[in-house]
Parts: structure tokens; C-alpha cells; sequence
């Protein structure tokens, strides 16, 4: 018996402050259900290490566990200047351009060119996370004539943001690759994906990755949220990257966006992610501000599937005690009792298929007879995507032959999953349900469960069952 008291679950990312195996073994124990790496600052052989410990972490707490990489995608950079760094301030002109010379005053290099051809007039140049805002005046494809809006400096290799402007680049560059095919050796979950603009990006890692990991898509791009429903319908999970949007965006847009992407998530039964800045001051402060406790709960009230942690448990003071809180916050809104009607005032209709049908169905049953839970068996994942999109008030078990398939289903809300061999036969599948309910802590002697299923098992596509059991003194069903 290892459950969680709560239905969002919690990614906390990896890093310096994290990296052994007693932290990520304290982290999990904190509360973490899927650890994400981050390409931006791991190399390969940290990237094995850490996947290595945390299977073992897994092995030795007998639970799923996700892990997630994060591609860093084509994050812009400025080149450098002679001096490191030049002041500016609103109303000075500066030139981007690709001469390979350490740039002063009057110029600087992008080394970009791609970029430098799709800049039009008007466009917005943000550098240093929006620090310093820029307007292009004129260009002429190989360099670009910018004036300073705001801000007071330009320094070496700063982060570039071009919101007005559609990259002419894909979301995957070499070291992207290079990372993608070093995390599918390593059999891992979640492959993220940075700075997705098109549903063409999609495709080309889908290319690649052939079903060997859940594809998940950060909407950090104004171009993303303009074609976001193509987007979620190619990806198998979305997260709100509200560190990049936020730049990208104006700020007071995000928490609408935050809204807007969390409900298409819900509709669609695509796992959603909520980022970035959930608990910032626990990077350094052992307690987390009112606003931040107030936003992480905002999340689990939405109904997001999973609430993520970034540099609080990579790199802060205080990384267990950011994932404890964060899982405290969980578990006091899931008890509150305003959080029943705000989470299901956003419950879509069942699709018109049989899946959506009998999910449906089961959390009706479940709540209008009080049973203990929901079990569905689920080969590739799918089935217990449907559950989850229900948001049932009682818990529920995915049960999979797959390891992987239960790994990955760990990012999503509501589903304990347990890893099991094929039912035999169809009381074998009934029995198996109820002993791993009862085992599991779910269901007592005496209680019932509502199981779905797709007979033929491993059939994918054939949710055609659906099934009310008793657990019995043993743990068995005593129905048959
Ligand atoms: P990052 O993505 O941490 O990789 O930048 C998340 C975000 O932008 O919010
Ligand atoms: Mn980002």
C-alpha cells in the first residue's frame, strides 16, 4: 500500500540540489510522481545516472514512476560583445547582424541568420527574459536595424525573444536530436518539447520517437496558443510553460491562457502540466509566499493534471520541502469543499465512443453507489486517459501489463497505477481487480468496485465492458 492522498500529481525537475539517489528518494517520498531532467543543463551521462537512479528508486518503492525530458529547443541567443556587455536606453539604434565580431554600441551579432531573414518592421525584439524590449525599423534579411523601447542593457549570449515573428525553424535542433535519441536508449516516458510553434513540429518527432515515449508539447509561443487546438490533438500531453509565455505574452495574459489551455486539455483528455514559478520563493526560503500557495491551489482547482516544480527542487535551498508543500497545498483543495463544483463545473460530454461511453458510465455508477473505485484495465494508456477525463470523485486504478504504459500514466490526474500480468480469463480479470483494490488499500472486505475493461484484454480500441464486483474476505471478488 503506497498511495497518494490527492489526484494532481506532482513534477518536480532534477537538478544540482537533486541529483543523488537519498534526495530523489526523499522527493518521491515527498510526494513527487514524475521527475523531469532538463536538456538545457544535463549532459548525457547525467541524463543516464539519473534515469538509472530513479528506476531504482521506483524498484525499491514498488510504484511507477514517470521521467520526463525536457528538450531545450531553439532558445536564441545573442553573440557577444567586446566589452561583455553595452548600456542602452530607449530610443538608442542598434544592428543585429551575422558578422562574426564582438559587437559595441552601434552592433551586435545574432547568430541567426534564419531569423534575421523572417524579421519584418514592427516586430518586437525581447532579449534577457523581456529586461530589454526592442522594435525592428528596417531590414533587409541579413541584418536588422532595432530601436531601444526599453531597458538599460545588452549583455553576452542573453536569451532572444521574438514574439511578433514565426521562426522559420523547427522545435528541434541537432543537440535536440542528439539529446532525443540518448533519452529513447534510456526507454524513458515524456519527451518535451520546447518552443513548439506549428503542429508540423509535432509530426517530425513523432517521426522519430515511433511511440517509444509520450510527447508532450510546451505552449510557450503566441504562434502555439494561435493554433492550439491542432496542437493539443497531435500531442500527447501539453504544458502551460508559463516562464516563456509570460515573456512572450504580455504577463496579465497567462493566467487566462493558463485557463484556456487547462479547459482544451480537459475536453480533449490530454494530460496539462501547470509551470513555472509555482512555489519561486522556496528556491531560497523555506516557507512559500501566500500568492504562490494561492496559485499552485488555483491549479489543482482547475482540475490540471499535474503541477510542476522547476528550479525549487533543481537548484533551490529547499527541494523536499517545495514538493511537501506542494503536495499539502494538493490534498487541503481536494478536501475543501468548494473543490467538487469547480472542478466539475468543467466535466465535458463523453465522446460518441465506447471508451468515453462506459468511462462515463462507471463514474456514475461509482458515485451514485458509493463503491470504492474505479479499476480499468488499460494496455496502451487510453482507456485510463478516458477515466481520468471523467475527474470521478472516487479514486481510480489503471491497471496495465505495460511497465511503460503505467509509467507514463503517472502525469496523469487521478490514476494509481499498478502494473499487472493479463487476466486469464474473465473471473480471473474480476478477482485480479478486486485483490489488487483491496491490496492496494483501495477497498475493503465487503465493498464494491466498478471495473471496465476491453475483452479481448490488450486489444487497444475495445473498451466493451463494464462490471460490478465485490471484494471478498480474501481480496478476491466473491460475485462468481
Ligand atoms: P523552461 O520551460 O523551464 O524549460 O524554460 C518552462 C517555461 O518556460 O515555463
Ligand atoms: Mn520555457
Amino acid at each position: 500500500m503506497n498511495q497518494r492522498s490527492r489526484r494532481v500529481k506532482v513534477l518536480a525537475t532534477l537538478g544540482p540540489s537533486s541529483s543523488d539517489r537519498k534526495t530523489i528518494s526523499r522527493l518521491f517520498a515527498a510526494g513527487a510522481d514524475v521527475f523531469r531532467i532538463n536538456m538545457s543543463h544535463t549532459d548525457h551521462d547525467g541524463l543516464k545516472r539519473l534515469v538509472e537512479i530513479i528506476r531504482k528508486v521506483e524498484a525499491e518503492q514498488k510504484r511507477p514512476i514517470g521521467v520526463l525530458i525536457d528538450l531545450q529547443g531553439p532558445k536564441l541567443r545573442l553573440g557577444v560583445f567586446a566589452d561583455d556587455r553595452v548600456e542602452v536606453s530607449a530610443g538608442d539604434r542598434i544592428t543585429f547582424d551575422s558578422i562574426d565580431k564582438p559587437g559595441n554600441a552601434s552592433r551586435v551579432r545574432l547568430p541567426h541568420p534564419e531569423i534575421l531573414e523572417a524579421l519584418r518592421p514592427g516586430h518586437r525584439i525581447m532579449v534577457d527574459d523581456g529586461k530589454v524590449l526592442l522594435k525592428t525599423i528596417e531590414c533587409d534579411g541579413k541584418s536588422a536595424l532595432l530601436e531601444v523601447v526599453s531597458g538599460q542593457q545588452l549583455s553576452n549570449r542573453k536569451g532572444v525573444s521574438l514574439p511578433d515573428t514565426e521562426l522559420p525553424v523547427t522545435a528541434m535542433t541537432t543537440k535536440d536530436r542528439q539529446d532525443l535519441e540518448q533519452a529513447l536508449e534510456l526507454s524513458v516516458d515524456w519527451i518535451a518539447l520546447s518552443f513548439v510553434q506549428r503542429p508540423d513540429d509535432l509530426s517530425e518527432v513523432r517521426k522519430i520517437v515511433k511511440g517509444r515515449a509520450g510527447i508532450l508539447s510546451k505552449i510557450e509561443k503566441p504562434q502555439a496558443v494561435d493554433r492550439l487546438s491542432e496542437i493539443i490533438n497531435l500531442s500527447d500531453a501539453v504544458m502551460v510553460a508559463r516562464g516563456d509565455l509570460g515573456v512572450e505574452m504580455p504577463l496579465e495574459s497567462v493566467p487566462g491562457m493558463q485557463k484556456r489551455i487547462t479547459r482544451a486539455c480537459r475536453r480533449s483528455g490530454k494530460p496539462v502540466v501547470v509551470a513555472t514559478q509555482m512555489l519561486e520563493s522556496m528556491i531560497s526560503a523555506p516557507i512559500p509566499t501566500r500568492a504562490e500557495v494561492s496559485d499552485v491551489a488555483n491549479a489543482v482547482y482547475e482540475g490540471a493534471d499535474a503541477i510542476m516544480l522547476s528550479a525549487e527542487s533543481a537548484a533551490g535551498d529547499y527541494p523536499i520541502e517545495a514538493v511537501s508543500m506542494m503536495n499539502s497545498i494538493a490534498e487541503q483543495v481536494e478536501r475543501d469543499p468548494t473543490y467538487p463544483s469547480i472542478i466539475y463545473a468543467q466535466r465535458s460530454e463523453p465522446e460518441p465512443t465506447a471508451a468515453d461511453a462506459i468511462s462515463a458510465a462507471a463514474r456514475q455508477i461509482v458515485e451514485t453507489l458509493d463503491l470504492a473505485a474505479i479499476v480499468c484495465y488499460t494496455a496502451s494508456g487510453t482507456t485510463g486517459l478516458r477515466a481520468a477525463r471523467e475527474r470521478p470523485a472516487k479514486p481510480i486504478i489503471a491497471l496495465s501489463p505495460i511497465a511503460d504504459t503505467a509509467r507514463r500514466l503517472a502525469l496523469v490526474w487521478g490514476l494509481h497505477c499498478v502494473v499487472t500480468e493479463d487476466a486469464r480469463s474473465f473471473d480471473d480479470m474480476v478477482d485480479r481487480a478486486c485483490k489488487i483494490a483491496h491490496d492496494e488499500g483501495f477497498a475493503g472486505p465487503g465493498d464494491r468496485i466498478a471495473i471496465t475493461a476491453g475483452v479481448p484484454l490488450r486489444t487497444s480500441g475495445t473498451t466493451n465492458l463494464l462490471r460490478i464486483a465485490s471484494v471478498s474476505e480474501d481480496g478476491k471478488s466473491d460475485t462468481h
